[in-house]
């Protein structure tokens, strides 16, 4: 590992024990301190663009999100501008277990000054006593999509970096509401949330992401390097995510970690925030799929995929992905937002 890999390491690990102290202070009980402390492992895979380390058979860099290893058929330059088409569904769901949906969605069109629209897709899994996860979660959907609306109509961007710099204005005017909500209002003390979104403008696909709802770029080229036809194109900004980057947890005992729910990153704790952009080019036959953690705790990145593709009608996909974390317990509210990418080749 270079001096460069550990300094990253260590800085990944110095914001999740921060955010474990904020979480204490706050109040929380149910963080269980062990006297197991995780190693740093070697890391198997160095990024070419940022130059941290990564697990083997990782598709994409979990620092800056730069693809790894292209792979025949997925490019990650620039693609001739097409006129593609984009059939969206979207579905919140309580589940089985919670009384309340603490999850927000949107899908919708952003309008461009030039007569040319952008998609908006939007999901927040907000954390909260009383009602407040529902209230940040619904309050980061509505100041974000407002934002990307104004701005977009008098200053649309044109290019990859301006589109990722005006979501990450988005999430940021939507984090310093809810922390001064969150800061105002004692019944809302605590209160958070995640925000993920993909815009999608002609054939780009711009993305931003705070928190561990989750963007997937499906397709049938294959774009893992088992050959599966799944992409997860968001980090997960959560404790057990970097215990499995540094080798201490498989994906496996994640999904079912006590601890899963912990974020060291989220929307209207802190009074700035870190966010996650990149952009992707789309191309017709693409599936983008958005959802919260109550989908993936329960069907797995393969079950995602398969069902995605193998329903020709987006609707069917969205419903019977809910009914399958459903029909396994539906531990947590679940949200799934897919858009099915058309087009002429
Ligand atoms: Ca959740």
């Amino acid at each position: 590992m270079t001096c460069d890999q550990a300094a990253h390491a260590i800085e990944d690990l110095s914001q999740i024990l921060h955010s474990l102290s904020q979480q204490l202070a706050h109040g929380r009980s149910t963080i269980r301190i062990t006297r197991r402390l995780p190693a740093l492992r070697r890391f198997d895979i160095a990024c070419s663009s940022c130059g941290s380390g990564n697990r083997a058979g990782a598709r994409f860099c979990q620092r800056c999100g730069a693809l790894l290893n292209a792979a025949p058929g997925y490019g990650a330059g620039h693609v001739q501008s097409r006129t593609l088409t984009f059939t969206v569904a979207a579905r919140t769901d309580t589940g089985r277990v919670r009384h309340q949906n603490q999850d927000s969605v949107y899908t919708g069109v952003i309008p461009l000054p030039d007569g040319q629209q952008a998609y908006l897709c939007l999901v927040a899994d907000g954390m909260g006593g009383a009602a407040a996860g529902e209230y940040a979660s619904r309050l980061a959907a509505d100041v974000s999509r407002a934002y990307l609306e104004q701005e977009s109509t008098s200053h649309p961007p044109a290019t990859d970096a301006a589109w990722q710099a005006l979501l990450r204005d988005a999430v940021r005017a939507a984090n310093r509401q809810i922390y001064d909500a969150a800061r105002t209002d004692a019944a809302r003390r605590g209160m958070g949330t995640t925000l993920t979104m993909a815009l999608l403008v002609g054939d780009r696909l711009h993305i931003a992401s705070v928190g561990d709802s989750r963007v997937y770029l499906l397709n049938t080229n294959g774009v893992t390097d088992d050959g599966a036809p799944s992409a997860q194109l968001t980090s997960d900004h959560s404790l057990v995510a970097r215990l499995v980057d540094i080798g201490q947890l498989t994906p496996e005992q994640a999904r079912v970690h006590p601890q899963r729910n912990i974020l060291y990153r989220s929307i209207g704790t802190d009074p700035s925030v870190d966010v996650d952009t990149r952009s992707e080019a789309l191309e017709p036959g693409d599936i983008v799929l958005l959802c919260s953690d109550g989908l993936v705790n329960h069907v797995s990145d393969e079950e995602i995929a398969r069902i995605a593709l193998g329903e020709t009608d987006p609707d069917c996909a969205v419903m019977r992905l809910v009914s399958l974390a459903n029909e396994r317990g539906g531990r947590d509210n679940i949200s799934v937002v897919m858009v099915r990418v058309s087009g002429e080749r």
